[in-house]
Order: structure tokens, then sequence, then C-alpha cells
């Protein structure tokens, strides 16, 4: 049996390692609460009866060997660091889930024809080096040397940081990586972060992809002034063009009627910056999303069409630089129908929806078929230490979870 206490009492336990008083959870990756975090975690896996290490990139597997030993394992898992001052589902639910599934299976005295393994990847938010994901890259083989000299806010570098806990990160270039054809299937369980299942009433989803982020930089430059002495008609208002660009962004988006795309502008930054000076120049960040990489890239060019335009007419001068371009993924079709088929046999009726959010199911679909299960949470509120979803709907996500991993480890 799934037991929905044991799940919500690991969520709390975990929950407390790098919870400050009402500031919510803060457990950046490789830090001393990230390696009581793993501690924890690395007893409830071998509570469930896993072989558990620690591989050279932070990532915590936990391995359950089956009957057949040419088999290849089923992979489920998520991360267990945070952002700051967020939430205690975001990530973990996958892990302990996870684990919940290995521990029911023993208890039931199951045994499966293929490995099963959890992992626990290392900063997948990225909030401790801003580059997230870092333990699923590695685990693909896409680490770049230079992901290692990114800096903490400290200015220790991810070297040093990965040494200090331990590890040779050296190793991440040879000892970490899994290549295609060598995992059966990952299989992911997460927060919605989104409002969607809330609003239709549905305890659990199933995600049919992922959408990928572009972000560009724009930079748009017109001419300081007194904002006392230069007529509203011989002005070159930076920050105006800039304004009208991020609304002709909604625009675009809008105008997709019915497609998941979304546009957003987050952040602005103004020049010279004072309140009685016309704005000569702008920075302005463009995040665009989307599960179709031809739409996203034809929204993108409107918009580059659309700002040269506005920049014409105000005689301003604009510049476009991507800054990153993640290509979107496809869940795979058979885990999708695998997990509506086994989320019938429950009587759930579990909408298909896609993510807006980056998972590490993204890059694993890199070397394999992978499978996500969305969880309600309340007002769609994430990263935040307000985030909260009902264990009773965790519980029916796991069950959800181990029935599809059954599926693939009998196989
Ligand atoms: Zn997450």
């Amino acid at each position: 049996m799934i037991r929905p206490s044991r799940i919500g009492e690991r969520i709390e336990s975990l929950g407390k390692i790098g919870e400050s008083n009402g500031e919510g959870v803060t457990r950046l990756a490789l830090s001393k609460e990230y390696k009581d975090a793993q501690a924890l975690m690395m007893s409830w896996m071998e509570e469930a009866g896993m072989q558990v290490r620690v591989d050279a990139a932070g990532n915590l597997i936990g391995r359950k060997e089956g009957s057949n030993p040419d088999a290849n394992p089923v992979v489920m898992g998520s991360h267990i660091d945070s952002v700051v001052n967020g939430g205690k589902y975001d990530g973990t639910i996958g892990v302990i889930g996870g684990v919940e599934v290995v521990q029911h299976f023993a208890e039931e005295g199951i045994v499966t024809s293929h490995p099963i393994e959890v992992i626990a990847f290392c900063e997948e938010e990225g909030s401790r080096f801003q580059s997230g994901l870092f333990g699923s890259q590695a685990v693909i083989g896409a680490i770049e040397p230079g992901h290692l000299d990114l800096k903490d806010k400290d200015g220790k570098t991810r070297r040093e940081a990965l040494l200090e806990f331990g590890l040779n990160p050296d190793d991440i270039f040879h000892e970490v990586r899994r290549h295609q054809g060598e995992l059966s299937v990952y299989l992911e369980m997460h927060i919605e972060q989104g409002p969607i299942l809330e609003k239709e009433n549905h305890p659990v989803g199933i995600v049919t992809a992922i959408a990928g982020p572009t972000w560009m930089e724009i930079e748009i430059q017109g001419k300081a002034g007194h904002a006392g002495t230069i007529p509203m008609r011989m002005r070159q208002d930076a920050l105006l063009g800039a304004s009208e660009i991020a609304l002709a962004l909604e625009q675009i988006c809008l105008d997709y009627a019915g497609s998941p795309i979304v546009g957003t502008v987050g952040r602005m930054d103004v020049f010279p910056g004072g309140a009685n000076v016309v704005p000569g120049r702008v920075l302005m960040s463009v995040d665009v999303r989307d599960v179709d990489r031809n739409r996203r890239a034809f929204a993108l060019e409107k918009l580059r069409v659309r700002g040269h335009e506005i920049a014409q007419q105000r005689g301003l001068e604009i510049q476009f630089s991507e800054r990153l371009s993640v290509a979107p993924v496809a869940c795979h079709p058979e885990v999708v129908s695998v997990m509506v088929e086994e989320g019938r046999n429950m009587q759930l009726e579990c909408p298909m929806m896609i993510s807006g959010a980056g998972h590490d199911a993204q890059l694993m679909a890199a070397i394999t078929d992978v499978g996500m299960v969305f969880i309600r949470c309340k007002d769609g509120i994430s990263h935040n230490p307000k985030e909260f979803a009902e264990v009773g709907d965790i519980a029916l996500g796991t069950e959800l979870l181990s029935r599809v991993a059954y599926r693939y480890a009998m196989k």
C-alpha cells in the first residue's frame, strides 16, 4: 500500500531542513543543509531496501536490483534543492514519491524484473550558481568545464563547492554519464506550480510536453534629457519604446488563441534612472515559452519586426540578443498512454497538460523516454513559502507513479 501518512511525514521532516521561521525553505545545492537533506533521503532509500550512492555531480542515487540482471533500470526522480525562500513540495515530492513506490513494492513482496532507481538531482533550481538542471545535465553528458567555474554569491566556484562536499568534479566528465538506451524510462512527479488543476478540480494531471524557454535581451537606446524642459513631441524616450514592445509581446502571444505560448518581460533596467530625467536607455528581458519550437520562433520574429517599427517611430535604436534557447520536449506518447490507462484504472480522470516550467525530465528526454505526473497545488503558488499541496493528492499521484513504474519494471 502507498502510505499517505508516511509521505506526509517525510515531506514535513525534509521541509524542516533549511526552514527558517515562516520564511520558507532555503536549501541550496551542495550546502550544509543539502548534505543533511541527502543524509535523510539516503536513510529512507535504505529503509526501502535500496543501495545508495552519490555521484561526482552530487546526484543522490538509490537503486534496487530486479530479478533480471540484463534489464535496464526504471528511473524515478526529481530534486531536493530549493530556491531561496521556497516551498517544501517543489522537487521533493518526486523523490519521496519514488522512494515510496520502491518501499511499497518491497512491503508487498513484489520483485520487479527491472532494477528501479530513484534519483535526487543536484541543483535543479540553479539558485546557488545561477545555472540550473546541473545534475541532470551531468547525467546526459551536457556539462561543460565552464559550468564548474561559475561562482556563488560568496565567490566560491562550483568546483570548490563540489570538492568541499567530498566529491571529485573531474569525475563528472566520465563517471556520471548515462547513455541512450541504458535506462528503460524516466518518470517524474512534480507539483504543477500553476493554477490549472485546482481550477478544473483534478488532483492529478498528465504532462504531454515541457515548454522550452527562449530568453532575449533587448537594448533600446534613446536620448536622456531634462524632464522639465524637453517638449513631449521632441523626446526619444527609451522607456516608452520598451513599454510599447512589452505590450506588443502580450498581444503577439494572445493572438495565438488556444495555444500555450506565453511571453514575459520580467525585467527592465532604466538608465540613467532619475525621477526627473527622460530615460535614455533601457535593457529589457524577454522570456517566451512554448511546446512548439516553430511557433515560438515565429512569435519572436514578429516581436523583432514590431520592435524595429516602434523604434523607428520613436527615433530609437534597438538591438536584440538571444541569451538562451532551450528546445521544448515531448513526453513519450507510450508513457503518456500508459499513464492515462492506469489513471482510468484508479477511476481518476487526469487532464492532459503541458509544463510551462522546466524540469529534470526535460533533459532526461535526451537519453530515454520520459513521463511526468503533475499534482494540484494551492492557488498555483510555488517558489514561495506559501506553496502547498494536499498529501491526499500527492498520494494519488504516487499511486499512479507506482502503477506506471510497475508496468515498465515488469516488462
Ligand atoms: Zn522543481
